[in-house]
């Protein structure tokens, strides 16, 4: 699994064995900020992040610059501000059932790197997904629901393990952000790096999966 995630971070340049001396240093100082906010999320039942009247005004003149992008699944169970102790304007979020990339999370995830400078995107899974749960059954469903399930069985294929069909299925939304042109070529200048973590709903502790 981590020569898999190596090889998707690597986006095409040359593989390295440790993708923390990839990341420049806003993304490096932007991956710290969420494991030090995921500690203290930890340890305390309170979210201490800037919610005030004054940084609304702020940011809502002087637009935003959010440290990171993060990608998850839509599970009540994942309160994502709270999990990084994070407040308005540091984390521009994308939010589907099973933490998928269709063309307009894309799209998103696009305009937070190139036209808000946003240097660090994570791709973030979680325990008990009820998605994934559900693409490991063989029930069929209709709709937008069956194209979810059709997506995340294409991303896990005969695996049977929740645990590691919830990994494979951040590493198939991630790799599947890999295949931007756009991303890529932000990628190779430098601006932009990406991690994958999976957040356990039980513990509160977002492993990420380079560690
Ligand atoms: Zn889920």
């Amino acid at each position: 699994m981590k020569q898999e995630l190596n090889a998707i971070l690597s986006f095409g340049a040359q593989a390295v064995s440790n993708t923390k001396n990839v990341f420049d240093e806003a993304a490096g100082v932007s991956l710290d900020r969420l494991i030090q906010g995921n500690s203290n999320y930890k340890s305390t039942s309170v979210n201490p992040a800037k919610l005030t009247s004054e940084l609304r005004e702020n940011t809502a003149i002087n637009g935003q610059t959010p440290l990171a992008v993060v990608v998850c699944c839509s599970d009540s169970r994942v309160p994502l501000e709270h999990i990084f102790h994070a407040g308005i304007g540091e984390l521009f979020v994308i939010r589907n059932a099973g933490n998928l990339i269709s063309t307009f999370d894309l799209g998103s995830v696009e305009y937070a790197v190139e036209h808000l400078g946003t240097p660090l995107v994570l791709l973030m899974g979680h325990t008990n997904c009820g998605a994934v749960g559900a693409a490991l059954s063989p029930v069929q469903e209709k709709g937008g629901l069956a194209a979810i399930l059709s997506e995340i069985r294409a991303a896990i294929g005969p695996e049977l393990d929740p645990r590691i069909a919830e990994e494979k299925n951040t590493l198939h939304a991630l790799a599947t952000l890999g295949r931007s042109p756009i991303l890529q070529e932000l990628h190779q200048q430098g601006k932009v790096e990406f991690a994958a973590a999976v957040y356990n709903i039980q513990t509160g502790h977002v492993d990420f999966l380079q560690e």
